[in-house]
């Protein structure tokens, strides 16, 4: 169960050949400062700080992993990918990211879910849209959170959401919000890495 969830820790970072550590993997995906090390610190939990929040974006161009433990020992991997998108990086530096993006994907049986975040306040994004194209044709499953929903006024998150459901034309019940700053559905994501790593 979830609650059996003792520690995520740390593994390294990786610009390419990233190492299959023998676990099922949840990656995370997302355009830049949309909230991904954000969401890594709020699931790991509140006092330990396991992926460092960045203040410059566009700046995490690592491929960070992280084990996932329960009591019986490490179950899963969490993989951090680089942020897309960020409009005021040098186009080549954006091109190597998503070149790093596609190289992971490219060769990765172990993948169990794709976790695509996007910020609950902005419009849908292309650059999301072609992600999840991708995942779709791999048949990669897909979980999308609407992140930052506490900057958000109730009535607000419901539209927003309801534009991203549409616009991305996700299954019932998507994107999920979330905040890693009230932690709301918290427990959802990790029921989700769970389901997805388990057999
Ligand atoms: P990353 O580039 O996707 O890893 O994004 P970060 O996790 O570094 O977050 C980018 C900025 O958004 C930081 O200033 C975070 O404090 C802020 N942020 C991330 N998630 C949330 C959230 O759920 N709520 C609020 N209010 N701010 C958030």
């Amino acid at each position: 169960s979830i609650d059996d969830i003792q520690d995520v820790t740390f593994e390294g970072s990786h610009l390419d050949d990233v190492p299959f550590l023998g676990l099922p993997e949840v990656a995370v995906f997302g355009r830049s400062n949309v909230g991904k090390s954000s969401l890594l610190n709020c699931l790991a939990g509140i006092n330990k700080k396991v992926a460092v929040v960045s203040k410059t974006p566009g700046r995490t161009q690592q491929i960070n992993l992280f084990k996932v433990h329960d009591s019986n020992g490490p179950v899963s991997v969490l993989v951090d990918l680089p942020g897309y998108g960020y409009a005021k990086l040098p186009k080549a530096l954006q091109s190597d990211i998503g070149a790093q993006v596609r190289r992971y994907l490219s060769d990765r049986p172990t993948l169990r879910l794709a976790v695509l975040l996007m910020d609950a306040r902005r419009e849908p994004q292309k650059s999301d849209l072609n992600m999840m194209k991708y995942f779709r044709a791999a048949n990669i499953p897909l979980l999308v959170l609407a992140t930052k929903v506490d900057k958000l006024k109730h009535e607000d998150i419901e539209e927003n959401l309801g534009r991203l459901h549409q616009y991305f034309k996700l299954p019932v019940g998507m994107p999920v919000a979330f905040s890693s700053v009230t932690g709301v559905n918290k427990r959802a994501v990790w029921s989700a890495i769970r389901d997805a790593c388990v057999g």
